[in-house]
């Protein structure tokens, strides 16, 4: 039986852990105990004495593949980017939730509408603390999943607050109180790889799954590090000035909009040098396995990139539909929303192509290769 141990040697060691959280989310929610997450979101033995051996963690790593095939066959899976029911490109319809947003604003719209129906008790977000920092948040109200909206800059918190955390969140903290409340329906919204640990344990039927109602899956190019040498770096070579900025958001660019309303766009290879490692070996940009994905890229500023991928997120959209989403008109561009998938379908294969190369140069064996 394999277990964290061997987490450690084929995940860890080679530098191919993603920090979802999944192994140490399932050990503390069963109640073993065994792990905990370090200051940098990477999961380490709390207790090496707790740790029963279930092999439990080991499954549930989205870089293991041991679940792969189950996963891929339950969801539908196909080549080359996941099951596709349904692309659109889409916004809220709410003004102020478009104000707030990263793009359009359509996950909180989705997350409010389903909120308001009643379908959903909660929703695990990444809520803005400072200006370039996201804590993971279990919102269990209307106001707490606005809040959780977009990029936004809070420029009173001042540059000493800015931390290496933007982008990067783990869902374990978000978890525990989510089991407490005795919260059964809640949405999850994840990074890919986030998203495929859940989808790890649903295979598995355990804890806290059953609990995640649906997944809303964020397109991801990858999670990079804004520490203070990489800003400075960045604002040097691209002559930024963080004081003026208003929001970020990455598309095929790394968007940078100023309180003017200007944007400086930043090519994504240039921030290659302070994108996480384990990201380069990851495959997954379009959220292959979740409910709905979402993304930037394919859409014009204030509009959402929509994949729907599961029946279930098929209606989650359609009760939303012209309620509390709306859809670029049909008539001002028939080919807007399969140009939208090409261009997400271009994405993801470089993206696949390039994980393909790094892992051919890493040369490691029994790690998540496929698709
Ligand atoms: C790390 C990361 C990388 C991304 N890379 C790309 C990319 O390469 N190409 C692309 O097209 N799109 C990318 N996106 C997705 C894009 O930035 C938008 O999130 C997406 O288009 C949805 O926009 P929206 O306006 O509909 O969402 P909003 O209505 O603004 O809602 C966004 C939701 O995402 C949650 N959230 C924000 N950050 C995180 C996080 N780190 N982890 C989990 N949840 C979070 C917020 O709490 C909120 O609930 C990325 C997002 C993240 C977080
Ligand atoms: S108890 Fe199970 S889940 Fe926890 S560390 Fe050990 S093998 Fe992993
Ligand atoms: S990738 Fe996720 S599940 Fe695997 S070791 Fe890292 S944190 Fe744990
Ligand atoms: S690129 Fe995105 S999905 Fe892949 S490991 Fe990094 S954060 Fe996770």
């Amino acid at each position: 039986m394999k277990t964290f141990f061997n987490l450690i040697q084929e995940v860890q060691k080679p530098g191919l852990c993603h920090r979802c959280g999944g192994c140490v989310t399932f050990c503390t929610a069963v109640n073993y105990g065994a792990l905990e997450l370090d200051k940098g979101g990477a999961p380490k033995y709390l207790e090496i004495e707790k740790c029963i051996e279930c092999g439990l963690c080991y499954s549930i790593c989205p870089v293991i593949d041991e679940l792969e095939e189950e996963v891929k066959r339950k969801l539908a899976w196909s080549s080359p980017m996941g099951r596709v029911m349904e692309t659109t490109v889409a916004r809220a319809r709410d003004e102020r939730i478009r104000a707030r947003a990263t793009d359009g604003g359509v996950i909180t719209a989705l997350l409010v509408h389903l909120f308001d129906t009643g379908k959903i008790d909660g929703a695990i977000v990444a809520r803005p603390t400072g200006r370039f920092q996201r804590s993971p948040s279990l919102a269990t109200g209307r106001e707490q999943i606005l809040e959780a909206a977009g990029f936004y800059f809070d420029t009173s918190q001042g540059m000493n607050q800015i931390n290496d955390r933007y982008l990067t969140y783990s869902t374990i903290e978000e978890f525990a109180p989510m089991m407490q409340k005795g919260l059964r329906r809640v949405a999850l919204v994840g990074t890919p790889c986030q998203i495929q640990s859940v989808r790890r344990m649903e295979a598995l039927e355990i804890i806290p799954s059953d609990s995640i109602k649906f997944c809303f899956g964020l397109f991801c190019s990858g999670n990079f590090i804004f520490g203070d040498a990489q800003r400075k770096k960045l604002s040097e070579n691209h002559d930024i000035d963080w004081d003026t900025v208003k929001k970020i958001n990455v598309k095929d660019t790394f968007r940078v909009h100023d309180k003017e309303g200007k944007i400086r766009e930043v090519p994504l290879s240039d921030l290659d040098f302070m994108k996480r490692h384990a990201c380069r070996y990851c495959m997954d940009y379009a959220s292959e396995y979740a409910d709905i994905s979402f993304g930037g890229i394919g859409s014009d500023e204030g509009w959402t990139t929509v994949i729907t991928r599961t029946p279930l997120g098929r209606a989650v959209f359609a009760d939303a539909r012209n309620k509390s989403v709306e859809e670029f008109p049909v008539a001002d561009n028939a080919n807007y929303a399969s140009q939208a998938l090409s261009t997400t379908r271009v994405a993801s294969n470089e993206k696949k192509q390039n994980a393909r190369k790094q892992l051919k140069t890493q040369g490691s064996k029994g790690v998540n290769v496929v698709s």
